[in-house]
């Protein structure tokens, strides 16, 4: 596939040509009517699935925009037309990457240079960020053609076009947009028709699902504020979705308000963070999945037997932290093979052990193999700790990550479930990433990569996944593939104090 780069002044074709060595670069001129021509006659040689772009320098029209930063347009608008540019946030990162101030907004073409500073004004308030006056012409009829448009911002609401420093910002101007062209053939580099293997289960789980409906159904209730001990979720979305609707996030009890009701987070406390808030008085509202409370009772058990309870899981995590504050004196944590070897217990003949409910189920079982062999009568729990979503996702990323060229997690970095995903999908395909959402795709991660795996940790929101799946979309045609390996049909009620 070649790429079809509209630069509309000679200044810009000139500036670009280097850094798109796989691409077809013409100008012909600034405005709408040059640049639909231009269109009008590349489109009878390109192929229907050939990248498109405009690329050259603009106007901004969003207070703070300076010159040399760079605007990726999501959308361009011109007259009645508007032209979506669904993989924006890839070339975003792409630039960010090299350096590069970037802004993802809607693009306006306009017919002439707009000079007065009340017109920007106006044309601000339309919601875009940045004039130019070909794009929506260029693109009018591109078709279902990967498309994109980058501008470097010369002038601007404060800077007029032409003014004392209009030479130096130039300068400036020009070396980023030769910069930014290196970016535009990256992008266009990663497109092709390809197909999407999607994991089946992904995303939210019961004690999720259950955890978010515990603090929508405060907020309901009780009114905002309503305090969370902790991420709620190890999910960044959720929680800035939670606190635009009222809840307010704390890392202690001591930071919640006398007289506040405070939710603690899906992954459990410890009894002394219970024992504070009722000291206090707090209103609580307990948001511990089911699945940790019962590793919990189990820790309150092993540990009246008077057992050393080896905790298999990852230092630091709060689900571990609420777990071992059960029997901080007898809880002892192991977090690979290697260090059941160091471990040192009183009596041998009375050791138990429990998992985090995240862990990678492999791994996990190695190391109660090696606990079973250092500890012939080791305890364990009735059943397994590590909870079905975890091992559903996990089955369902490994059936996925064998069939893939590479493997996108979608998930936060805190979340230990959406980790485990993607080290298991990297062991398996070679390749795997975890990402927040489609603004953390880089546009290497699919350059020459026909199948793409996609799963989503329990704390990540189905539509993000939609969202990423829409932005692959944009880099040509593809084909969606369903890997559904379990249906799953837990739900947890929500606890007495709220109700749906
Ligand atoms: S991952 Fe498992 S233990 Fe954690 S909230 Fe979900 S169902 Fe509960």
């Amino acid at each position: 596939m070649t790429l079809l780069v509209y630069a509309p002044l000679w200044i810009e074709a000139r500036t670009v040509a280097p850094g798109l060595p796989r691409a077809r670069v013409v100008h012909s001129g600034m405005g709408p009517l040059r640049a639909h021509s231009a269109a009008a006659s590349l489109w009878q040689e390109a192929g229907p699935d050939d990248p498109v772009a405009v690329i050259g320098f603009g106007g901004a029209l969003r207070p703070g925009l300076r010159p040399g930063d760079v605007v990726v347009a999501s959308e361009v608008r011109g007259g009645d037309r508007v032209v979506a540019c669904p993989t924006a946030p890839v070339l975003a990162a792409e630039l960010r990457r090299l350096g590069m101030t970037v802004h993802i907004g809607p693009v306006l073409t306009v017919d002439a240079v707009v000079r007065r500073k009340d017109d920007r004004a106006a044309l601000a308030e339309t919601g875009a960020i940045a004039i130019d006056m070909e794009s929506a012409a260029f693109l009018d009829l591109v078709g279902d053609r990967p498309r994109a448009v980058v501008r470097v911002i010369v002038d601007g609401p404060d800077r007029p076009l032409v003014s004392p420093a209009t030479v130096r910002t130039g300068f400036h101007a020009r070396r980023v947009l030769a910069r930014a062209a290196t970016a535009l053939q990256t992008w266009a580099d990663a497109c092709a028709p390809r197909s999407i293997r999607l994991a089946g289960p992904r995303s939210f789980c019961a004690g999720v699902e259950r955890a978010i409906a515990v603090v929508e159904a405060a907020l309901k209730q009780y009114g905002a504020p309503v305090y969370v001990r902790k991420q709620i979720v190890h999910n960044i979305h959720v929680v800035r979705d939670l606190e635009e609707r009222g809840a307010v996030f704390v890392d202690e009890v001591s930071e919640a308000p006398d007289g506040s009701t405070l939710v603690f987070s899906a992954h459990g406390v410890a009894p002394q963070v219970r024992d504070e808030a009722a000291a206090r008085g707090l209103d609580v509202i307990d948001a511990t999945c089911p699945l940790v409370s019962k590793v919990h009772a189990e820790a309150r058990r092993f540990a009246a037997r008077g057992d050393t309870i080896v905790l298999i899981g990852h230092r630091g995590h709060e689900e571990v932290e609420g777990t071992t504050g059960e029997a901080p004196d007898q809880v002892v944590l192991v977090e690979s093979v290697d260090g059941v070897a160091a471990l040192d217990v009183p009596d041998p003949d009375r050791v138990s052990y429990l998992m985090q409910t995240t862990l990678a189920v492999d791994e996990s079982h190695d190391i109660v193999g090696a606990l079973r062999e250092r500890f012939p009568n080791l305890h364990g729990p009735s059943s397994d700790d590590i909870c079905y979503a975890t091992t559903n996702r996990q089955a369902a990323v490994r059936e996925v990550a064998r069939a893939s060229d590479i493997v996108l997690v979608v998930g936060s970095g805190n979340s230990s479930n959406s980790r485990r995903l993607v080290e298991l999908a990297s062991r398996e395909c070679g390749e795997a990433y975890l990402i927040d959402d489609e603004h953390d795709i880089l546009p290497g991660y699919l350059a020459g990569r026909r199948t793409v795996g996609l799963s989503a940790g329990a704390s990540a929101p189905p539509a993000l996944v939609e969202r990423v799946v829409d932005t692959l979309a944009g880099f040509g045609p593809i084909e969606r593939l369903e890997h559904n390996v379990v249906t799953e049909s837990v739900e947890f009620s929500l606890p007495k104090e709220v109700s749906r």
